[in-house]
């Protein structure tokens, strides 16, 4: 099988693939208040398109997808597109990020499909700030999701992105959830895709940050080993049943191991989080492309890809980041 591997050398295996550009929800870190400028419905990708791209580069050695957005669960038939890519026997992992107020009632069926993972985004534990973050008051349906993947057999992850004077303070009541739940909390540095750019903040957390918050509470700190690819550096808690990792998602230090390729929700195709697309997937489909054309397309493309996040911020054309990450698909 021909392979996807850069320049470097490193060899692409992961997509992460945004299926909607809207969202149910108006998180303060990634989009304004009135919400982001959503394109028209014809210049997403269809859930056709998405099939056929997926299936092109799980021939080419994707083996493992996550379905991101916007919120997933809003786009319709979301759950239906899921069960066409579970038939694709390629894939050996089909993961799902989603900020869980949709999802409740879809958990029985994602384990039915054989769903792998889900990663719940969730950045405060108490109702009143979480609606302050989130700009909705969902709080209990969330947290609802929580009990219930906790009580699926789908592995389970909480994305907690840390704002400086919003939710430090609760970094270790997180911690805390993991004595008694057998989840992976990952603290992820908040980056400026906003739709506005860099948030003046007193306090820069960072992944050191993080971390000393966490050991200036607890001595016994154990690290816990990930996979080479892995986002996060990971720990538990001596005698804890869940584990905790810090994503360093903004000072960029994971870059040497990438393994990932993204597609937002219109099909521009992105070779990093920090770029601003190398390719209209979508144009050059609806143009007629053949399956070989794709496969050539992407072999050359992936070759483009960035050492890392700061050579494809410094070589974007539309100046620093500032675009919604519900655009790119985070
Ligand atoms: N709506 C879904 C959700 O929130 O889980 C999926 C899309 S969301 C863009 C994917 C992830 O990106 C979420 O965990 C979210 O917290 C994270 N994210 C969004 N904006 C971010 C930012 N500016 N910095 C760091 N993480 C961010
Ligand atoms: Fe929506 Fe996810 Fe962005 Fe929050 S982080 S506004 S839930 S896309």
């Amino acid at each position: 099988m021909t392979r996807l591997i850069d320049k470097y050398g490193r060899e692409i295996s992961y997509l992460r693939l945004a299926v909607t550009d809207r969202c149910n929800l108006r998180c303060q870190y990634c989009m304004p208040a009135k919400g982001i400028d959503i394109v028209n419905r014809k210049e997403l990708l269809s859930y056709k398109e998405m099939y056929r791209v997926t299936r092109v580069l799980s021939e080419l050695g994707v083996d493992k997808i996550r379905l991101t957005g916007g919120e997933p669960f809003v786009r319709k038939d979301f759950v239906n597109f899921l069960e066409s890519l579970s038939f694709n026997k390629n894939l050996k992992e089909i993961n799902i990020t989603t900020n869980g107020a949709l999802i409740a009632n879809h958990i029985p069926l994602l384990e039915r499909i054989k769903i792998n993972a889900v990663n719940l985004s969730i950045d405060s534990l108490d109702r009143k700030r979480f609606f302050e973050i989130t700009r909705r008051d969902v709080f209990p349906e969330v947290w609802e999701t929580y009990q219930q993947l906790l009580h699926s057999n789908l592995r389970l992850k909480l994305n907690v992105v840390i704002q400086s004077g919003v939710n430090t303070k609760e970094i270790n009541d997180f911690i805390e959830l993991t004595k008694n739940d057998k989840v992976s909390v990952r603290f992820i540095e908040e980056m400026p895709f906003n739709g506005k750019g860099i948030r003046q903040v007193k306090e820069v957390w960072d992944y050191n940050k993080i971390l000393k918050e966490i050991t200036q509470k607890y001595d016994k700190i154990i690290p816990v080993q990930a996979s080479k690819s892995s986002t996060s550096k990971n720990f538990r808690i001596e005698g804890y049943q869940g584990t905790f990792g810090i994503i360093p998602a903004f000072t960029r230090s994971i870059c040497t191991d990438c393994n990932r390729i993204r597609i937002t929700a219109t099909g521009l195709f992105k070779n990093c989080l920090f770029d601003d697309g190398v390719f209209n997937l979508k144009n050059f489909i609806r143009k007629g492309a053949s399956d070989n054309d794709l496969k050539a397309l992407f072999i050359a493309t992936v070759q483009q890809k960035p050492l890392n996040g700061f050579i494809a911020e410094a070589n974007r054309k539309k100046g620093k980041v500032s675009e919604s990450m519900s655009t790119i698909g985070g």
